[in-house]
């Protein structure tokens, strides 16, 4: 489904990435771990085409598609979804507007009709309910004033809205408590354990992956997967910590 190879990208010039190799099948979580500044974030907003942040070389493709060709809108309408390790605050556009336009937009992307507003807010209910997001808060303006957890709590019920095929979650649990990671693992399970969805779960402890188990753990150091394992890396990286096994 999505697949990298050999991924070298830079930043004001300077080499982060320094040839990532990765593939996910549809059914897939594959945890990436890594120590601070190893370049995970970098690769989420490669993944995602974000300006500045420039493939010297190698390929990325989604589903036999060039990734790395497409825009961020249709990248997103292809089915990628990118939740941020620092969500965007949004003033001037509520929640509720901005999940309808994007869902919208992607939905005309693909030739499908636009959902109606009615039908909309039956779906942004049903999935701020499942995340316990107010609808008080879903017509707020976007993640202004959220805490951090309800922000991390918000960009779920985004992603259950906008039911994305490939998720690259960056940090999803950073700033959590543990009922909150509850909560945020919870809807990662209900909304992305699909036989055709993917993701790419960014993280720097393994207590989220005791929640959202995934099937394959790599870690990255430097701008490189030094090692792919199982769960049990996770809780190997935990005990021993990243210099033992980056070495
Ligand atoms: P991680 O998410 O693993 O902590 P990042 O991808 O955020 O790592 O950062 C990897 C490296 O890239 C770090 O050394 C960081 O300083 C550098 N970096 C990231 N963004 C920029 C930027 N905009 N300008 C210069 N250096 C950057
Ligand atoms: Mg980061």
């Amino acid at each position: 489904m999505l697949t990298i190879e050999n991924l070298h990208a830079s930043v004001a010039d300077k080499p982060i990435l320094k040839g990532i190799s990765l593939s996910l099948n549809p059914g897939e979580v594959h945890a990436i771990m890594g120590p601070n500044g190893s370049g995970k974030s970098t690769l989420s907003y490669v993944l995602g085409g974000r300006p500045g942040y420039e493939v010297t070389e190698g390929s990325v493709t989604l589903d036999e598609r060039d990734l790395l060709g497409m825009g961020a809108d249709e990248r997103a309408a292809a089915g990628l979804f990118l939740g941020f390790q620092y969500p965007v605050e949004i003033p001037g556009v509520s929640n509720v507007q901005f999940l309808r336009t994007a869902l919208n937009a992607q939905r005309r992307a693909r030739g499908e009709p636009e959902m109606s507003a009615g039908d909309f807010l039956r779906l942004a209910r049903e999935q701020a309910d499942a995340l316990g997001i107010s609808m008080e808060m879903m017509k707020r303006n976007v993640n202004v004033g959220f805490s951090g957890g309800e922000k991390k709590r918000n960009e779920m019920v985004q992603m259950g809205i906008i039911d994305p095929r490939l998720a690259v979650l960056d940090e999803t649990d950073s700033g959590l408590d543990i009922d909150a990671l509850r909560v945020v693992a919870e809807g990662i399970n209900r909304i992305m354990r699909k036989p055709d969805k993917a993701v790419l779960l960014i993280t720097h402890y393994q207590r989220l992956l005791d929640l959202v188990v995934p099937d394959f753990v790599h870690v990255l150091a430097e701008g490189r997967i030094v090692r792919s394992g199982g769960p049990e890396l996770a809780h190997q990286l935990e005990r021993e910590g990243y210099s033992e096994i980056a070495a």
